[in-house]
């Protein structure tokens, strides 16, 4: 017998998001079935104004459901130093740490040359406007995938036309690996043992 039409169709929504196969995608639904009325319009809502609500940082480029996150607004934060990282998942696991202190920069991806992306294709515009004011350290937290590290280089030459001290995050992070997938201590040691670029 075949599930209901609109089963299915929740069941489809759900495969879309990674990780979720058919069959977790089945128990979700089951699940959502045993819901109250009201938690699932509330749930149906949240994912309409999901969207709608989420803006990107003018500043740095991290999630925000203002036109400046918090962390750029916040003076008690080193506005002077950038860890500039690819994605805003970065930003969340980073901050996870508690021990930064700075400010972040999202490139919304790398340099890809398989994909064709250059650097002017990722956030850089902002990014150069914030070098207008006085900058004392940029930390370049790209993974260290190849495109990670390919992003690393082309940023620390972009940046050296600039009057600014660059480092790399250590390579305490396995060759390969992402960012918001390491551990808390893994990503405290290797922002300690960031290494100076030039
Ligand atoms: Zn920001």
């Amino acid at each position: 017998m075949e599930y209901p039409k609109v089963f299915k169709e929740v069941i489809n929504h759900f495969t879309l998001l990674p990780g979720i196969g058919n069959k977790g995608a089945e128990r979700m639904v089951y699940k959502l079935l045993e819901l109250d009325q009201e938690s699932l319009v509330a749930f149906g809502k949240a994912l309409i104004d999901l969207k709608d609500s989420i803006k990107y940082c003018q500043v740095c480029g991290q999630l925000s459901d203002q036109d400046i996150c918090p962390i750029c607004q916040d003076n008690d934060r080193d506005q002077k130093t950038i860890c500039i990282v690819e994605s805003p998942k970065d930003v969340f696991a980073m901050e996870k740490i508690k021990e930064y202190k700075g400010t972040y920069h999202v490139l919304h991806g790398t340099i890809s040359m398989m994909d064709g992306k250059t650097i002017d294709d990722l956030n850089i515009a902002s990014l150069m406007k914030r070098l207008n004011d006085p900058v004392d350290e940029i930390i370049i937290a790209t993974n260290p995938t190849r495109e990670g590290e390919t992003t690393a280089l082309f940023l620390a030459k972009f940046l050296s036309k600039y009057n600014v001290k660059v480092s790399r995050i250590a390579n305490g992070l396995p060759i390969g690996s992402q960012l918001d997938y390491a551990d808390e201590m893994t990503i405290l040691k290797s922002l300690e043992g960031r290494k100076d670029m030039y």
